[in-house]
């Protein structure tokens, strides 16, 4: 079956086109058949799909259009996929599209798991809006598009990136502040990246050959977002994004954890509104805001590597430092773990913050081994701890579009959804 993937932003809609059903799934033969990004919607937008050739290689379309919504994105992206000229095997109208897979950011306490989108099911996304309010308008602008496209046919499944954290216990969930305060506002750690840590434990359970119940893991997804979860007997038990993606980890333009007391100071200093605060530490933060120069570590790492630039080397430095905190806490948490594993962008190509992160952790045993983290970069799976090391490190790419399409399979089949 073709599932169509969509992951919309607010003025982008990145898709991927897989092809699954039962027995590839059990088989791990589900393969991607085509992807693609549209950014800047609303104005001349820019176009980038590529289709998958048999050989492995890729046809790719550049192009620079007008698209004045997510409909008008929608549409070009499924008229691209069933044209002739586009010429992927058995796929020449919407029908040969067999179901809408979308990624959704807040589910909230109440959708803890992937659903067929009802009207009721959408009701219950846009309750989530408090929650979530610059991410779930854009994942529900893709829902109603795709209405609109496909005139109300297509079956659509929501995949929530909160609902993987559902199992978190009220002690990690919960804030020390008044506890009316979750009674009324719901006001408790979701954490995010769900699917991204979801897929990384099922993988490593693959790559182990052992079953669900004894995976106790650490997956660290280091992005231009960043957050690390404690993971025992495959359910996630902690992780560092709280109510909202700030909370955590240093990332690109986010702080991470601050004492709440500086929003306070800093709007009387500087003369800013809550809000001003807010976007100071979401958007000029982290890794921009230390090192005043690029939230792009790969570009940071250049500058420290090649210039010795010193508050480069102090971002990275405050970057890595943060994420083996979080090693050592969740170490506890968990009361040990078998691997540690490495997702997201950074997590998966730079073996230079991994080296940072991993170095002086051989109190907790964890060892790498320099020439097999150096050598695993650019999609490459695999351990790169040393033998003698009593934790395993892993990297593994995430691939949350394979996870949102085998979800939307099972949902319409009625299989049974993993947890
Ligand atoms: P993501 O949000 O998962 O796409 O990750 C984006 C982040 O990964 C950006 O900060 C990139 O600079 C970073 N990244 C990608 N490749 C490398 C690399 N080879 N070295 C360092 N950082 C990288």
């Amino acid at each position: 079956m073709n599932i169509l993937v969509l992951n919309c932003g607010s003025s982008s809609v990145k898709f991927q086109l897989i092809d699954t059903d039962a027995e590839k799934i059990k088989t791990d033969t589900d393969r991607r058949l085509a992807h693609g990004v549209i950014e800047r919607i609303g104005g001349p937008a820019l176009v980038n799909f590529s289709v998958q050739n048999a050989d492995g290689s890729q046809r790719t379309t550049r192009e620079a259009v007008p698209l004045r919504d997510h409909s008008a994105a929608i549409e070009k992206i499924v008229q691209w996929i069933i044209s002739p000229e586009t010429n992927i095997s058995g796929i020449s109208t919407y029908s040969d599209i067999a179901a809408v897979g979308h990624r959704v950011v807040h589910g909230g306490e109440e959708l803890t798991r992937s659903l067929i989108i009802t009207d009721e099911v959408i009701k219950q996304i846009e309750d989530c809006i408090d929650l979530a309010p610059l991410h779930n308008p854009q994942n529900l602008k893709g829902i109603y598009a795709i209405r609109k496209v496909f005139g109300g046919t297509a079956q659509q499944v929501a995949v929530f990136d909160t609902a993987f954290h559902h199992t978190l216990p009220d002690y990690a969930y919960l804030y020390a502040i008044p506890y009316q305060f979750y009674r009324r506002h719901k006001i408790r750690r979701y954490g995010f990246h769900g699917i991204s840590h979801r897929y990384v434990q099922y993988r490593y359970r693959m790559l182990k050959n052992i079953p669900r119940d004894t995976v106790n893991v650490i997956s660290i997804h280091l992005g231009n977002g960043a957050s690390v979860c404690a993971i025992k007997g495959g359910r996630s038990q902690d992780t560092s994004m709280g109510m909202t993606p700030l909370e955590g980890l240093i990332m690109g333009t986010r702080s991470g954890d601050i004492d709440p007391a500086v929003l306070e100071h800093l709007a009387h200093k500087e003369g800013f509104s809550l809000s001003d605060v807010e976007a100071v530490l979401n958007k000029q933060s982290g890794l921009l805001g230390i090192s005043g120069l690029t939230n792009d570590m790969r570009e940071l790492v250049a500058e420290a590597v090649e210039n010795d630039d010193r508050r480069a080397k102090l971002a990275i430095e405050m970057f890595a430092y943060r994420a083996k905190k979080y090693i050592g806490s969740y170490l506890a948490s968990l009361n040990g773990a078998s691997a540690i594993i490495f997702t997201g962008g950074i997590g998966e190509n730079s073996d230079y913050v991994r080296g940072r992160i991993l170095d002086g952790l051989d109190w907790l045993g964890i060892t790498p081994d320099e020439a097999l983290n150096k050598a695993t970069t650019r999609g490459k799976e695999g351990k790169i701890s040393a033998e003698s090391s009593r934790l395993e490190v892993y990297v593994i790419p995430t691939n949350e579009e394979l996870l949102i399409a085998r979800d939307t399979l099972r949902c319409l089949i009625g299989l049974e959804l993993p947890r």
